[in-house]
């Protein structure tokens, strides 16, 4: 009888154990938990306060990082001229010069989906920054570039260098003022010279070459505000005294033609060749001269 009390208030003891043991294991999960959950909340606001407290000198110090300037590279760059960008060409002559928009959209589509990196020619001393470089280039434009080239920079989110001529600024079927400072602004387009009147620099004297350069550099500047540091040579012709000239003011020199730039062979910025984007050219030859891009240490 004694032995039977004595199990069944050992019995109870066990159970009342037993009940404790398993309210420490439950509360001891819940403390747990709400720790845990405390820390990964305090990461996630530490971390969100990291990058609202990131300063721009954080962003160019880790830019300037990841692009540390190599002692030497050597890159291959496909750098396509175009002229302008028009369906119907109507009676103008040198019809090759006239890319339809459509073959411009499949190109700026190839571009953008197959990872190449358009760049500006300001950027050709600057190659380390990019691992497929390719560069886009229009001569002469008129109004043809704002109205069927640049919504399509746009929509692709790609950048371009024109090169106008400033003395056909305002003329008629010519970019406009608002139009150059508009498309200056966008951020995807450089706006460089092609002096003031699109004729023959090699039969030029010294002065009047020296006023093209000039003039033409000053007006582009005062309309966009940003620099202009690249001319290109109408027709591709220039002398000896074009290259004493620019040095002073411009940083690069544009040829006509002369095929994918390589930067151990055309190691004079003032001669960059281009290759001649013409109407018929098919998306498979534009392509064989993408796939020349290359940044290699
Ligand atoms: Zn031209």
């Amino acid at each position: 009888m004694e032995s039977k009390v004595k199990k069944n208030s050992n019995l109870k003891y066990y159970i009342l154990y037993f009940v404790i043991v398993i309210l420490i294991i439950v509360a001891g999960y819940f403390i747990l938990n709400s720790v845990l959950k405390e820390d990964v909340s305090a990461g996630v606001e530490s971390s969100n306060l990291e990058v609202n407290t990131v300063s721009f000198e954080d962003i160019e110090s880790v830019k300037a990082e990841k692009f540390e300037v190599p002692d030497h590279i050597s890159a291959t760059v496909p750098i396509f001229m175009y002229h302008f960008i028009l369906e119907d060409y109507g009676d103008y002559p040198d019809t090759e010069n006239f890319l339809k928009p459509e073959t411009l959209e499949e190109q700026l589509k190839y571009i953008s989906e197959n990872g190449y990196d358009t760049i500006y020619i300001d950027e050709l001393d600057e190659l380390y920054k990019y691992d497929k470089p390719v560069a886009l280039t229009f001569d002469d434009c008129f109004v043809y570039f704002y109205n069927n080239a640049f919504p399509l920079l746009k929509k692709y989110n790609q950048k371009a260098t024109i090169f106008i001529i400033t003395d056909y600024i305002n003329g008629e079927n010519y970019l406009t003022e608002d139009q150059l400072k508009e498309i200056a602004d966008s951020g995807l387009v450089k706006i460089e010279s092609h002096t003031k009147t699109h004729e023959y620099l090699d039969e030029m004297t010294y002065e009047e070459q020296l006023e093209q350069a000039v003039e033409s550099k000053e007006r582009l500047e005062s309309i966009t505000g940003q620099e202009v540091s690249v001319y290109c040579y109408p027709s591709g012709r220039y002398n000896q005294t074009t290259l004493d000239i620019i040095k002073d003011y411009y940083d690069f020199g544009l040829e006509m033609l002369g095929g994918v730039y390589d930067s151990d062979v055309d190691t004079d910025f003032y001669k960059i060749p281009r290759i001649y984007a013409n109407r018929s050219m098919s998306l498979s030859t534009f392509i064989s001269y993408l796939e020349q891009s290359r940044v290699y240490y």
